[in-house]
């Protein structure tokens, strides 16, 4: 029960703010610890090392009510408020003032504050710490009495301990801000991609879709057409074979043409498309008509042949148009389609499974 109750509490995948809440304290509640066993041994004061042992109290108690209360959010603003207020400021005197490594802590607290997740927040304990710190210096200034005197011997072991410490401190920071950022860069590129990727192509076949072949007829074909021709092809019957075999069934079938149309691509400057439900392009090179419709055959041949092991029965057949883009008639892309289209159209109506070519 205990473990189920902590295993609640502490997620796979933990936000931002629970890992610095955690991270922070955690190094705070072990730096106010060891503060407090070091200057035991060294003999400072027994207000520095009751101090020391109230403040590691501190982090303790906060990091309880924070994971029974899993407001993390609550509990940095109060982690940050009694860390300058009630721990780096008076451990400030105790430990010598500005003849200690406290001046690093109190910049520490600075980059913590800065951490808090929200913006008015930050705001709000940036300037409170900084307002703080100064006032505190100064007063510090004015009444050195009030600051203990340490031996230099001491003074130097702490800023050196002061400054190892905080060093580790930001540098954990700094690394899990940047793993962070790297992680969401990565991800957002990979979005990208995929969004590139299906802007362009049809997810089912991954043939190139339709808005890429008009792009594709507008920019290159038309401006160069010369050795481009256009193979448009439909399915035959293919609501028979869906009502037939299952939808999932055709969704095979059209993947698979997709895979035989890619394979198809030889050249460059020839691609593959699906332009619409069972309907697809292949835009063939070719030197002359005659090489362009063999090409044509050869792949209609090779849909024929398509054999799926759910159904080794099912036949598939398409027929098809093929237009040469060279011909001066084309002066524009919808004239191309409109005749392929109308090709295809009469292949469909004198007996399916052939592909048309104009004279
Ligand atoms: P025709 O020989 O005259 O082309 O007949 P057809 O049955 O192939 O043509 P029709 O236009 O009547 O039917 C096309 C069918 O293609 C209907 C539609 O459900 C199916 N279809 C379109 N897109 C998909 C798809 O992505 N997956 C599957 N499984 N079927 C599709
Ligand atoms: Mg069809
Ligand atoms: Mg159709």
């Amino acid at each position: 029960m205990i473990k189920k109750w902590i295993q609640k509490r502490i997620s796979n995948n933990p936000s931002f703010e629970m890992v610095m809440f955690w991270g922070i304290l955690g190094s705070c509640w072990l730096t106010t610890l060891v503060s407090a066993i070091y200057s035991l041994f060294e003999h400072i004061s027994t207000t520095a090392v009751v101090g020391c042992f109230l403040a590691s109290l501190f982090f303790f108690v906060l990091g309880a009510i924070a994971f029974i209360t899993k407001k993390y959010r609550a509990s940095y603003f109060v982690m940050c408020f009694g860390l300058c207020t009630f721990i780096v400021s008076p451990l400030f005197f105790y430990f010598g003032g500005f003849h200690c490594g406290m001046l690093l802590y109190c910049l520490a607290s600075i980059l913590i504050c800065a951490l808090y997740s929200q913006f008015r927040g930050r705001v709000v304990l940036v300037s409170y710490a900084v307002i703080l710190y100064l006032t505190l210096f100064a007063y510090a200034w004015k009444h050195p009495e009030l600051s203990t005197q340490v031996p230099p011997d001491y003074t130097i072991r702490d800023i050196m301990t002061s400054f190892v410490i905080l060093s580790g401190l930001m540098f954990s920071i700094v690394s899990y801000l940047l793993k962070a950022y790297y992680q969401e860069r990565r991800t957002k590129d990979e979005l990208i991609q995929k969004l590139d990727f299906f802007s362009t192509h049809d997810p089912l076949t991954s043939l190139h879709n339709r808005r890429y072949f008009i792009d594709y007829l507008k920019e290159k074909i038309l401006s160069n057409p010369r050795e481009f021709f256009i193979l448009m092809y439909d399915v035959d019957h293919f609501k028979k074979l869906n009502d037939k075999y299952g939808h999932l069934f055709g969704d095979k079938v059209l993947a698979r043409i997709g895979e035989i149309a890619n394979a198809f691509c030889l050249v460059p400057g020839e691609i593959a498309v699906r332009y619409g439900g069972e309907e697809f392009i292949q835009v063939i090179v070719a030197t002359d008509l005659e090489r362009a419709f063999a090409k044509a055959e050869a792949f209609r041949n090779s849909v024929s042949s398509i054999s799926l092991d759910e159904e080794p029965s099912a036949k598939v057949h398409i027929s098809g148009g093929l237009i040469d883009c060279s011909k001066p008639e084309y002066t524009s892309h919808d004239k191309m389609l409109s005749s392929v289209d109308a090709l295809l159209y009469a292949a469909k109506t004198s007996g399916r499974n052939k592909i048309l070519h104009q004279e």
